[in-house]
């Protein structure tokens, strides 16, 4: 296999860097790569299927600290909520671990929601996670597996993916660290380039044809971990965006009948086509200060929740469901996604001081308090 050298600098040290190999990746071969470890990048529908037997699956996401600023959004929005199966729908929770309250994931998980990892530092330098080794991202997103499963009391297995902050990516680092962590899917990649129609989930063993929007991308060849392409909206002027609430051009701000259309024109451009996920990428506090868009959303949800052939899932149930691409009339007949609910003796751990600023914390775990306050390179607060 052709290699090449690529160097790793080390962000905290940036005279140390230290060389490794890895097979640069080549176009890809549609025979080798079959599904269920291997998919080229690509907008066809997993298994050959026509659009109108394929799901369209809807993936809602919140990233950042879970706490009592927003739980009210995220009760009142979302439980409760049944897909046209019958099946609780899935939300997917990308949580960092600053002013996190764990006894609240613990609850979001109990609920049957995802939790994934945005983090321990949720570092503001961009420049941090463009640069940063697979040994600090280790320390970022390997140890914060640890640490939401201890803190939350939830089962570790039950954690597979990632979103980088601001959606910087490591270029290779980034999902040498998910082999390494044991995680399944990345839920950080940009493409404006194949919206429409949009690039499904694919693998990183071959050449990735998707549009590098925050550099570095990987260019090795890396079998294991999923790309979940996060495929942008467009504004009403047509300017892609990202996440729902990076969009520059928007219906005015008491206009509940344009965000409602705003959002449906965007689902439909997945719905009509290709039927690539739908994702609606939001933090709670933008949804909280437009009561327009939350009138609109909550619209939203209860249309889609209403479609037989439209199912708000777990981000990690559409990888499931990419590795074995079952038709619709299949899909609808299926098990529910299952969870065992753990329990939660919370504690309160009052004044904890850390190590990595002056600042003194309040923790809300499913545990016993730690001796100071958990951060990268101690994730348990030992
Ligand atoms: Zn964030």
């Amino acid at each position: 296999m052709k290699l090449y050298t690529f160097t790793i600098c080390l962000t905290f040290a940036t005279l140390s860097c230290v060389a490794a190999d890895l097979p640069l990746a080549k176009p890809c071969n549609e025979t080798e790569c079959q599904l269920p470890t291997c998919r080229c990048s690509s907008v066809n529908i997993p298994g050959g299927l026509a659009p109108r037997d394929t799901p369209q699956f809807v993936i809602l996401t919140f990233d950042d600290a879970v706490n009592v600023n927003n739980m009210f959004s995220y009760r009142s929005l979302v439980y409760n909520r049944l897909n046209s199966n019958g099946c609780k729908a899935g939300v997917t929770f990308f949580v960092s671990h600053e002013y996190t309250d764990y006894t609240l994931v613990n609850e979001l998980y109990n609920q049957g929601y995802e939790i994934a990892l945005h983090s321990i530092s949720h570092e503001a330098n961009q420049e941090y996670w463009r640069d940063a080794s697979n040994e600090t991202l280790m320390r970022e997103f390997g140890d914060q597996k640890i640490q939401i499963a201890h803190f939350a009391n939830i089962s570790i297995d039950s954690i597979h993916g990632l979103r980088s902050p601001f959606f910087q990516m490591s270029g290779n680092s980034t999902y040498q660290m998910m082999t390494n962590a044991g995680l399944t899917y990345d839920l950080s990649w940009p493409t404006i380039n194949f919206i429409n129609p949009g690039l499904w989930p694919y693998t990183l063993d071959y050449k990735s044809i998707q549009d590098c929007v925050v550099p570095p991308c990987p260019t090795a060849s890396l079998p294991g971990p999923w790309i979940l392409p996060m495929i942008s909206w467009r504004d009403l002027q047509g300017v892609p965006c990202s996440t729902a609430d990076t969009c520059y051009y928007i219906p005015d701000r008491d206009d509940e009948e344009g965000w409602f259309s705003f959002i449906l024109s965007n689902f439909e451009r997945h719905y009509s086509n290709n039927r690539a996920p739908f994702g609606f990428y939001v933090h709670e506090w933008y949804i909280a200060v437009n009561p327009a868009l939350r009138a609109a959303f909550i619209r939203f949800l209860d249309t889609i929740n209403h479609l037989n052939d439209v199912f708000m899932v777990t981000a990690n149930e559409v990888i499931d469901w990419v590795k074995d691409p079952i038709p619709l009339n299949e899909y609808i007949t299926k098990d529910c996604r299952q969870w065992t609910p753990t329990q939660c003796r919370p504690s309160s751990c009052n004044a904890i001081t850390a190590n990595h600023t002056e600042m003194i914390y309040y923790l809300q775990i499913c545990n016993e308090c730690p001796n100071e306050y958990p951060w990268v390179n101690n994730p348990l607060g030992l």
